[in-house]
C-alpha cells in the first residue's frame, strides 16, 4: 500500500479517468478542461487539510482512520456524484476530528453492551452529519460545473446508515471485537486499525 500525502498527485489522475468516464456514459461530449478543473477543486479540497491518504483494494467507498483517509477502488467505478458524494463524506469525519478530537467516536466501540441504544444514536447522528455535508459539497460542484444532470448517488453508498436493524448489528459486532482486545489496546487509532483490517480487500 502505499500512501500519498498530496492528493493532486495520484488520486487527481484517479478522478480525472473516474470522472471522465461517468460523463461519458451519460453524454455525449466530455469537456476535458472542466473535468479538470473539477478534479482540481477536489484534491485543492483534500490538499488545504493536508491528509495523507491511499487508493486501495477496499470493501468500502472509503474510510477516515485518525491519520489517514482510505479510498476503495471500488469507488471509482461508481458515477460522478456517488464519488463526489463520498470523498466528501470522508472529509466531513476529520473535519470531526479536528472539532471534537481524535477520540470523539470512541465510546461508541467501547461501552458496555447495554448501552448500545444511544451509541448508535450517536454513530447516526455522525454519519447523518457527514452524510449532509457530502451531500451540500457534492451538489455545490455539480452545480458549479452544470453536472446537474448526470445521474444521482449510488443508494448503496449513500444509504449504508439507513436501516437501523444494520447498524446495531455493525456496532455489537464492533463492540464484541473491542471486548477481545487488551484493554491497553482500546484506543481509537488500534479500534479504526481492526476496522480498516475487516474491509482490506
Ligand atoms: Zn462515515
Amino acid at each position: 500500500m502505499k500512501i500519498y500525502k498530496i492528493a493532486s498527485g495520484a488520486l487527481f489522475e484517479k478522478l480525472m479517468s473516474s470522472l471522465t468516464n461517468s460523463l461519458k456514459r451519460s453524454r455525449k461530449n466530455v469537456n476535458e478542461e472542466m473535468v479538470e478543473a473539477l478534479a482540481n477543486d477536489v484534491t485543492n479540497e483534500i490538499d488545504s487539510m493536508g491528509i495523507p491518504y491511499s487508493i486501495e483494494n477496499f470493501m468500502a467507498p472509503g474510510m477516515a482512520k485518525t491519520n489517514m483517509l482510505v479510498l476503495g477502488n471500488v469507488l471509482f467505478h461508481s458515477n460522478a456524484p456517488t464519488v463526489l458524494f463520498s470523498i466528501f463524506h470522508e472529509l466531513a469525519h476529520f473535519y470531526q476530528y479536528r472539532k471534537y478530537g481524535d477520540d470523539f467516536a470512541l465510546s461508541i466501540y467501547t461501552n458496555e453492551m447495554d448501552q448500545i441504544e444511544q451509541d448508535v444514536d450517536k454513530l447516526l447522528e455522525i454519519e447523518n452529519t457527514a452524510n449532509k455535508f457530502g451531500l451540500m459539497k457534492s451538489q455545490f460542484y455539480l452545480r458549479k460545473y452544470g453536472l446537474t444532470d448526470v445521474g444521482g448517488i449510488d443508494p448503496q453508498f449513500a444509504e449504508g446508515y439507513a436501516n437501523r436493524a444494520f447498524v446495531i448489528q455493525h456496532v455489537r459486532q464492533m463492540k464484541t471485537m473491542v471486548e477481545g482486545m487488551e484493554p491497553d489496546q482500546r484506543t481509537i487509532d488500534q479500534i479504526n486499525e481492526n476496522i480498516y483490517n475487516l474491509f482490506r480487500g
